[in-house]
């Protein structure tokens, strides 16, 4: 018989699913996807349901007790995209239920936030009822005046707008004016900001052509997938407004991923400006009681348009009309653990699966979706001008294989990039240092000549263990000692070392140079908490610091119209990195930062510092020569295979 059997996931960490059978009474809303509670052993537990089937392979099997909530927390899409998910990426099903569905959602402990309500009687409207009370106890009859100018109030609020406490407000109800009750309390994380509401801008001819490729996508899925490649400031994030704007006129909803680092409040205010209300926000940094009553707000279809970091792909919005992965390169989409999913191929997935319009937004796409474009998967769409028609700024390169001090010491800072800090400290400009010395791998690598030792089987950079003090190799686990002398036959310099600079030591010698200027260091060590984030970002906007030194965090998305220069003070620490995509990474990320400078009226300068200045990903960095820097990356893979 169709549906008898229902295929559930027991919330135990087994891995695996158990056949119940439908009783009677839950044929028909016993659906994949609804939380359940079966039968275990001697208790009763708490599960999913996945599928449904006619059959099953044991028999005497146990019904399922009791059906808990009346609405699936898994939509079927959903349920179908982690079933795939658990396929593809060769994990537990039960992990990909979990990834699917916030934990705020699955724990029974956290539910809506009740509170106490005031609400007026009929007694309340009766003007002379009121007066006479009045005469009595002006205060509860001042109440009764603020209740009358809404609906329901919170008795905490009534209170402190009537200037009085609690208990007049429940001597009130004693009398019949009011009653009070408890009711759920939304938690909105937006619910205190004010903003103005924007229409959408006059588009370019560049952006108008875009846009009518997305809204094609989204009416009729041709193409499915579009991959928007538009420098920065070329105007991506209103073609996103405008094409959800597209949805909203069809009553179809939105999904729009950020990476996490770029989820600022300037970002989500500029979709909250555009649609108000009817947007949620998906992010780490929301307590679970606020999770959950945004993903609730969207599961019940209040809110249609939801703006979050990776996890936010698995909102469970019926009918879809868009997702969109902006910054589609950046690998905080991957997730480290089990299942290790790519949100930008799931969205696509999650696209081709529910048939929505897919747009995949970057400065710098990834050499995967790059390929996909070429080969026809996607249509690739250009923006190459910036919406001000300013000039992207110039990228010097210095070799700092030339740099030395008077005692020949390498230098950390060339004498070009001082002079520059220099002038900008003068012209009360700012400047912006980036330093990406991120984790715990260091690439050994000559001060004199730039070479770097590599592994002869894989052609990565061999990473320097500071406790065994040897090189290993992160791909195949080959070791090698540490040379004492730079093994380049033509070098053999002996001052071979780590080079780990790191931007503590940046910032000592930074101070060190320029005395009078206000230097502020910003990594995840200073950084801790997001209060110290917008703190340090607030002063930088304002003018109060003239020298910003930083990590990946400050590469990406923020906009401070007073940077006019930007230096990379050690471009090689990423091209190193023992990883195949290295390169693209280096590329990437000098294409970002370089993105940072003179967005304002004064143009910008960006200043790269290498050992290896020739080295094609920073070349094409410096040329701004995207296309062709991909060419030569696919040519360079295919021929590694
Ligand atoms: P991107 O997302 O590609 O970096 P944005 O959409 O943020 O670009 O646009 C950069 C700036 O230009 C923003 O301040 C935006 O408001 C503005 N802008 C975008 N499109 C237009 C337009 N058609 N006319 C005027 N200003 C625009
Ligand atoms: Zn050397
Ligand atoms: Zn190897």
């Amino acid at each position: 018989m169709e549906g008898r059997i229902a295929k559930v996931v027991v919330k135990l960490k087994l891995n695996r699913t158990f056949d119940y059978l439908v009783p009677d009474e839950l044929l028909g809303s016993v659906r994949p996807g609804v939380q359940v509670l079966v039968p275990f052993g001697n208790s009763l537990r708490e599960g999913f349901v996945t599928a449904l089937a006619s059959e099953s392979a044991f028999d005497k099997l146990k019904p399922i007790a009791k059906l808990l909530g009346e609405k699936a927390l898994i939509t079927e899409n959903i349920m179908r995209l982690a079933h795939w998910m658990a396929e593809y990426y060769a994990a537990p099903l039960e992990a990909a239920i979990h990834t699917v569905l916030p934990s705020a959602v699955r724990n029974t402990a956290t539910s809506f936030k009740r509170m106490l309500y005031v609400r007026p009687t009929a007694k309340a409207e009766d003007l002379a009822l009121v007066e006479k009370l009045r005469r009595r106890s002006p205060k509860q009859a001042l109440a009764v005046d603020v209740l009358m100018t809404g609906e329901r109030i919170l008795l905490r609020d009534l209170a402190r707008a009537a200037e009085t406490s609690t208990e007049t407000i429940r001597r009130l109800e004693e009398k019949g004016f009011v009653e009070i009750a408890a009711d759920t309390a939304p938690r909105d994380p937006l619910a205190n900001a004010e903003y103005v509401r924007t229409q959408p801008l006059e588009l370019m001819d560049q952006q108008r052509a875009a846009l009518e490729t997305v809204c094609a996508s989204i009416d009729k899925l041709e193409p499915p997938v579009v991959l928007l490649h538009g420098v920065t400031g070329s105007g991506k994030t209103e073609i996103y407004l405008q094409a959800i704007q597209h949805c909203v006129e069809r009553d179809l909803g939105a999904i729009v991923l950020v990476p996490e680092i770029s989820l600022t409040p300037q970002t989500v205010e500029r979709f909250r400006s555009r649609f108000g209300g009817g947007i949620a926000v998906l992010h780490s940094h929301l307590s679970d009681g606020e999770r959950h009553d945004e993903w609730h707000r969207i599961r019940d279809g209040e809110a249609r348009i939801v703006v979050g970091a990776r996890s936010a792909l698995f909102a469970p919005i019926e009918r879809l009309g868009l997702i969109v992965v902006d910054e589609e390169h950046e690998n905080s989409y991957k997730q480290s653990e089990v299942p290790r999913y790519n949100a930008r191929d799931v969205a696509v997935m999650r696209g081709h699966m529910e048939g929505v319009a897919v747009v995949l937004g970057s400065a710098t796409p990834s050499i995967e979706s790059y390929q996909n474009a070429l080969c026809g998967k996607y249509r690739l769409v250009s923006m190459p001008h910036r919406v001000d028609h300013r000039q992207m700024p110039f990228i010097r390169v210095v070799d700092m294989r030339h740099e030395k001090s008077a005692k020949s010491k390498s230098l950390l800072l060339s004498r070009e990039l001082v002079d520059a800090v220099k002038d900008r400290l003068a012209r009360a400009e700012q400047t912006i240092l980036f330093l990406n010395k991120r984790g715990y791998s260091s690439t050994l690598i000559c001060p004199e000549c730039g070479f770097v030792i590599e592994c002869e089987h894989c052609s990565v950079a061999l990473t320097y263990h500071k406790r065994s003090d040897n090189l290993q190799c992160h791909l195949c686990g080959a070791v090698r000692r540490v040379p004492t002398r730079c093994p380049n036959p033509d070098c053999q310099s002996p001052g071979f070392r780590y080079s780990g600079s790191g931007t503590e030591r940046i910032e000592e010698t930074v101070a060190r140079i320029f005395p009078h200027a206000v230097v502020r260091r910003m990594d995840s060590d200073t950084m801790k908490r997001k209060e110290a984030y917008h703190r340090v970002l607030g002063e930088f906007r304002t003018g109060k610091i003239d020298i910003l030194i930083g990590t990946q965090m400050i590469a990406k998305g923020l906009h401070f119209p007073n940077v006019t220069l930007v230096g990379v003070v050690n471009a090689d620490v990423i091209l190193h990195m023992p990883d195949f995509r290295a390169a693209e990474r280096t590329f990437q990320l000098l294409t970002q930062v370089a993105g940072r400078a003179g967005r304002g009226d004064v143009s910008g300068e960006v200043i790269v510092q290498t050992r290896t200045p020739h080295n094609p990903a920073i070349q094409a960095a410096r040329r701004l020569t995207y296309e062709e820097f991909c060419d030569q990356e696919l040519e360079f893979r295919r021929q590694l295979g």
